[in-house]
């Protein structure tokens, strides 16, 4: 795993077994966050967004995808709206925080996207893509679920203070939390940025009472 400036630490000798840290997380999404697919989606007909490669319509071929997804045309892509509003965002909070972008996109993207956001000054943080083990994993929200859980929180070894996911897709933004919170009842709190609005605003997720209940069942059991 490696930390914000690009090192690559063993994490064992950050975080000793018997003294756990506390750390954040920023996880921020690619694209319709801050890559724009918008046209390359009109020059292909394919109706946006599609959050994962399962939503394409049927009637698109293996072929069209392919094209779809090309590097070359993904290399393309304009920056969003609210991308420079996100990029000072993560600029501001790094030194504090754990950032990764997290992505959907297939795996062979993964030095394309790494150029893009290069290409397009976003800062250099790790890059959470899609591996051949999460093929089965049918939507954007269970991607990405695997990915926060099995490529950050298990192998972090922390607790987790606060945790930010910056989406432009509802389902992410609306069931991921409370999924995490169940899971993981380290984490002290979530937070959402909706990639997508007008105003570009940190949205506390609470931990709701239900889970606080969940919680005590689970520690009534064990
Ligand atoms: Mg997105």
């Amino acid at each position: 795993m490696a930390n914000n400036n690009g090192f690559h630490i063993d994490m064992d000798v950050i975080y000793p077994k018997n003294l756990r840290s506390f750390c954040s997380f920023i996880i921020c999404d690619i694209d319709g966050t801050l890559a724009d697919p918008t046209q390359r989606a009109a020059r292909h007909n394919v109706p946006w967004p599609v959050h994962n490669l399962d939503e394409f319509p049927e009637s698109f071929t293996e072929e069209d995808i392919r094209k779809f997804l090309s590097p070359q045309e993904v290399l393309k892509d304009p920056i969003t709206k609210n991308a420079n509003e996100i990029k000072c965002y993560l600029f501001s909070l790094y030194e504090n925080m754990i950032t990764f972008y997290i992505t959907c996109r297939p795996p062979y993207l993964k030095e394309t996207t790494r150029k893009w956001l290069r290409r397009n000054h976003f800062p250099r943080f790790d890059l959470l893509i899609r591996d051949d083990t999460e093929e089965n994993l049918n939507t954007s929200v269970d991607v990405k679920l695997h990915l926060i859980c099995n490529k950050i929180l298990k192998i972090s070894g922390c607790y987790i203070d606060r945790l930010y996911l910056i989406d432009d897709d509802d389902n992410i933004l609306n069931k991921i939390p409370d999924i995490l919170y169940q899971q993981y009842p380290d984490i002290n709190t979530i937070y959402t940025i909706d990639a997508k609005s007008d105003k570009i605003e940190v949205k506390l997720i609470p931990f709701y009472d239900e889970h606080y209940e969940y919680l005590k069942l689970i520690n009534k059991n064990s």
